[in-house]
């Protein structure tokens, strides 16, 4: 099958068309810069990558122009749209409705509308891009993947926040969880290239991107993560926050003289790294030559980070009363080795040990530890898109 996976931003889209049988890339790119002016990025295996700007007034012009780019007669992926045989759709937030991937009907557009209050930034978008794709493609299949969905597994102790339980019942105050897409297959890719019993395994998956968060996967299902009712809980990341007394809001918000919602945006927009580092930068590498030079700050924002990182994995290994496998993924995760090893000197009690040769190397699935480390350690890129086309697959097959 080819499987076109759309994952739409409120100005940009990212797209993948993917043959679900070799799991090749046949073509992707992106769409930035919607409602402003528009630029088609446009890559096929082994040609150059083609940029085109156009007017993007709408998502609509953004994907009539992907699926144009992906027939084009020169540089298309397919001779005609009625190769792509069902469309993939990542959305944000799925609320308590969806613990798994599902068939895009009316249904579920109205439940996504009803949720997108817990996500105003995201499911309005991906909405539009469900929609647009109705139109321009009737009568293909199309999947909803949810970034909730694989947390949704997670018992009442860990998700419910200890506030009056009227707010969860009445307006659905909970830890959602997000990047589930990621910590759902890596933790399955873990489980098999590690060798571990899928029914009786503990996983701690690490992803550490722009956006970070930890989750604990109990025999294939997640117990607990990092992040909350939205990505801003938890570790401490690029520009958020993560977590701290929710008194600061108040307190951080009459020294400003800000509302709640200008102090949340300091708090998404011009924290973590980057505001502990006093803006050196939110990106990693920057942050670590910069400390490599003597920079205290961006010292002191990386040591934040590490040690969240690493007393997060504590908390879980008491969640999950052990751990066999740890798994570090996405941009930092996968390429930063100076930080896995920082976090896992914290974990000595566990019996963990870094095979610091097999930690230099990165781009693969790979077993960083040793072989008489108490606990696995692996490093595993993380593909979302994949794993968008596999759901939509086993969907449209079931
Ligand atoms: P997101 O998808 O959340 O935007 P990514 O998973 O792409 O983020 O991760 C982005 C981060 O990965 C960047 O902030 C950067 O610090 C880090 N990163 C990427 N490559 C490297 C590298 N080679 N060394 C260190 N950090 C890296």
């Amino acid at each position: 099958m080819k499987v076109l996976v759309i994952n739409c931003g409120s100005s940009s889209l990212k797209y993948q068309l993917i043959d679900s049988d070799s799991e090749d890339v046949l073509a992707k790119g992106l769409c930035e810069r919607i409602g402003i002016d528009g630029r088609l990025v446009y890559e096929k295996a082994g040609m150059d990558k083609e940029i085109t700007e156009a007017p993007m007034p709408t998502h609509k012009e953004a994907i009539q122009m992907v699926l144009d780019a992906l027939v084009n007669e020169k540089s298309g992926a397919v001779k005609s749209l009625k190769e792509i045989d069902a469309v993939g759709h990542r959305v944000v937030h799925g609320g308590e409705k969806f613990a798994a991937s599902a068939k895009v009907d009316d249904a579920m557009i109205q439940a996504l509308e009803e949720c997108s209050e817990l996500a105003p930034l995201h499911n309005p978008a991906n909405l539009i891009g469900i929609r647009v794709c109705q139109e321009l493609m009737p009568g293909v299949p199309m999947v909803g993947c949810f970034d909730t969905a694989f947390h949704q597994t997670m018992p009442e102790k860990a998700y419910l926040y200890a506030i009056p339980v009227e707010y969860y019942e009445d307006y659905h105050i909970r830890k959602y969880g997000f990047h589930g897409t990621s910590h759902s297959f890596v933790s399955k890719e873990a489980i098999s290239f590690l060798g571990l019993d899928p029914e009786n395994s503990k996983v701690i998956v690490c992803h550490l991107g722009n956006g970070a968060s930890i989750s604990a996967v109990k025999n294939g299902k997640c117990v607990d993560t990092s992040m909350g009712l939205t990505p801003l809980a938890g570790l401490a990341m690029g520009t958020r926050s993560g977590d701290l007394d929710p008194a600061v809001v108040e307190f951080l918000g009459k020294k400003l003289n800000l509302d709640a919602e200008g102090v949340l945006q300091i708090l998404n927009k011009k924290s973590g790294v980057y505001g502990l580092s006093r803006g050196v930068s939110s990106d990693f590498r920057d942050l670590t030559s910069a400390a490599e030079n003597g920079n205290h700050d961006a010292k002191v924002a990386l040591e934040v980070f590490e040690y969240r990182v690493a007393t997060t994995v504590g908390a879980y290994v008491a969640a999950m009363n052990g751990v066999d496998a740890i798994a570090f993924t996405a941009g930092i995760g996968e390429h930063d080795g100076r930080i896995r090893t920082a976090v896992c000197e914290y974990l000595g009690y566990l019996g963990v040990k870094i095979d610091e040769e097999k930690n230099a190397k990165s781009g693969d699935n790979e077993v960083i530890s040793t072989p008489d480390s108490g606990v696995k350690v692996c490093v595993i890129p993380t593909n979302e898109e994949l794993a968008i086309c596999r759901d939509t697959v086993a969907i449209v097959n079931a």
